[in-house]
């Protein structure tokens, strides 16, 4: 069955239009991360390419040259920020695949060995609780660099 085309109507096309806010981890010229508003752990981040795509199947092979590297960095950075044991790293193709925000994007989630993953796109985070675990993964990669 065949995938519907990009639609640059999608929140996270928004959000890199800068249309609508986000809780900023990460940008450079082919990123951007941020803050998940429904996280599934403490400390779940989102990297979007720039480029865009509808998910893993249409993306330039050049996008994801640029986006495995700096889902790495920012995903050793979650982790040293959260004092996290692992790390689940996600990525969902179409409704049937599970997404629901139809530009590509790489889950981070933080993993302790006790701690039970979240539902996917559940409850909603305040802001009190997402901007200090922001700030800490902000300083854990100007760390890193
Ligand atoms: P998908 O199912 O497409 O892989 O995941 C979409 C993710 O985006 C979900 O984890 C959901 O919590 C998150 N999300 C949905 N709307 C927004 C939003 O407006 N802002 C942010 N920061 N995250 C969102």
């Amino acid at each position: 069955m065949e995938s519907p085309p990009y639609d640059d109507s999608n929140i996270f096309a928004k959000i890199l239009r800068g249309e609508i806010p986000c809780l900023k981890v990460f940008e450079d010229d082919h990123v951007l991360a941020f803050m998940d508003v429904m996280p599934q752990a403490d400390g779940h981040v989102l990297v979007v390419p720039k480029t865009p795509s509808r998910n893993l199947l249409d993306a330039d092979p050049a996008a994801l040259s640029a986006l495995a590297p700096r889902v790495q960095k920012i995903a050793r950075a979650v982790k040293a920020a959260l004092g996290a044991e692992g790390l689940t790293i996600l990525q969902y193709n179409e409704p049937a695949g599970g997404q629901t925000v139809f530009h590509l994007h790489v889950h981070i989630v933080p993993r302790w060995s006790h701690v039970e993953l979240r539902k996917h796109s559940g409850e909603m985070a305040k802001p009190e609780t997402l901007v200090p675990i922001r700030d800490k993964i902000v300083a854990a990669l100007a760390e890193a660099k």
